[in-house]
């Protein structure tokens, strides 16, 4: 059995990734500090022998023995990331400094959850992995987007520096079950709204575009990643389907037949203006990975745990 460390792994993302792990016959320590994260979404796996949960903040070091890393903890909604933005990238720099550290000693693989954010405003499209991407250093968004290619930095310079295997993906827009009601994504913030009733928010003119993955397809491909052989990425992760605010909004209001009108409200400053993973290298190095959820179906799924589930949007 291997012993796989998630960092952040009570946190949407990490949950549905500690479930996997488990049911692949794996080891799992889940460590977290409960920012963005909550236990109610890992629960139902306390009862899990070969499941340990430990509260720790992934910038203080951490001594354990694992075969494999995932370092998921930041957060990664900008309502979130931007309310400490100081903490956000202690968290992304001197938490990878930690796990690689860690990976170094214990000679673990180690996975960094980065993100299409380093692409930051892009002048290519769709994106493709050589590109350096147009960030701006100085803006609101900055302690996260740098924060993240400082770790993606970071991660280059063990694997050259100390030969840690490292794997690096760049994480597209995710979305499905256990995204909070409060989170401030749009996915979110539109289901919520529209199961309300209320005014759907649309930033800006609403032409601004997003590709948007389900879970399950981002968790297939982080798994392939980790077992792939000599590459270390950095490699796309993401559903190539390109979409207007616009068109998700009323996507969602169809969806949850609900009576939400949509308005307009101010852009959030270096907002990118489109997004769009191109996912060739992916599909070459890692089996002929491909997400197979489509917007509409992974919609559906996400609507459902809104209703069934959560409560305190009501
Ligand atoms: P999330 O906020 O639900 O999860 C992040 C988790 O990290 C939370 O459980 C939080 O409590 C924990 N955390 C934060 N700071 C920590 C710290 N200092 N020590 C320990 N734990 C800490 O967000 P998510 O969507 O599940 O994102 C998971 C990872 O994936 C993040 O690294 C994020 O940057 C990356 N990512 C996500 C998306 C997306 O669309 N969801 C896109 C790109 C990248
Ligand atoms: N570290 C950790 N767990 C370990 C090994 C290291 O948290 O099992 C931390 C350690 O605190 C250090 C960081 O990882 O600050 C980087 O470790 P590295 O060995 O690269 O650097 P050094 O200890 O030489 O500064
Ligand atoms: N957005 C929106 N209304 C909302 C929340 C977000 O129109 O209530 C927009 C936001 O300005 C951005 C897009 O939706 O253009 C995606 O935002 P999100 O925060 O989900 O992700 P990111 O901007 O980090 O890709």
């Amino acid at each position: 059995m291997k012993q796989i460390l998630v960092t952040g792994g009570a946190g949407f993302i990490g949950s549905h990734l500690c479930e996997r792990l488990l049911k692949d016959g794996n080891n799992v320590i889940c460590m977290d500090n409960y920012f963005t994260g909550c236990k109610q979404n890992i629960v139902h796996l306390l009862d899990n022998p070969y499941f340990e949960l430990v509260r720790h903040d992934v910038t203080f070091p951490y001594y354990v023995e694992v075969d494999e890393i995932y370092n998921l903890a930041c957060p990664a909604s900008p309502v979130h990331y931007q309310f400490d933005p100081v903490s956000t990238v202690k968290t992304s720099v001197i938490g990878a400094i930690n796990m690689l550290g860690l990976a170094k000693r214990t000679k673990a693989k180690i996975l960094q959850a980065s993100t299409s954010e380093v692409y930051g405003d892009p002048f290519i499209h769709p994106q493709v992995e050589s590109y350096w991407g147009n960030v701006n250093p100085i803006g609101l968004r900055s302690c996260y987007d740098e924060g993240k290619r400082c770790a993606e930095t970071l991660f280059m310079d063990y694997h050259r520096q100390h030969k840690v295997d490292v794997k690096i993906i760049r994480i597209f827009n995710t979305y499905g079950p256990r995204m909070r009601p409060d989170d401030g994504r749009v996915i979110s913030n539109f289901i919520v709204q529209a199961l309300k009733n209320e005014d759907i928010t649309i930033y800006g003119d609403g032409r601004q575009t997003r590709s948007f993955q389900y879970v399950d397809d981002l968790i297939e491909g982080m798994v392939r990643m980790m077992a792939s052989k000599d590459f270390t990425g950095p490699v796309n992760l993401g559903n190539p389907g390109e979409f207007t605010m616009i068109e998700l909004a009323e996507m969602i209001i169809r969806l949850t037949d609900s009576k939400s009108k949509i308005v307009f409200m101010p852009l959030p400053s270096d907002d990118p203006r489109q997004r769009k993973p191109d996912i060739s290298l992916a599909k070459e190095m890692m089996d002929g990975w491909e997400p197979s959820i489509s917007l509409e179906e992974g919609l559906k799924y996400t609507i459902d745990y809104f209703k069934i589930f959560r409560n305190d949007y009501k």
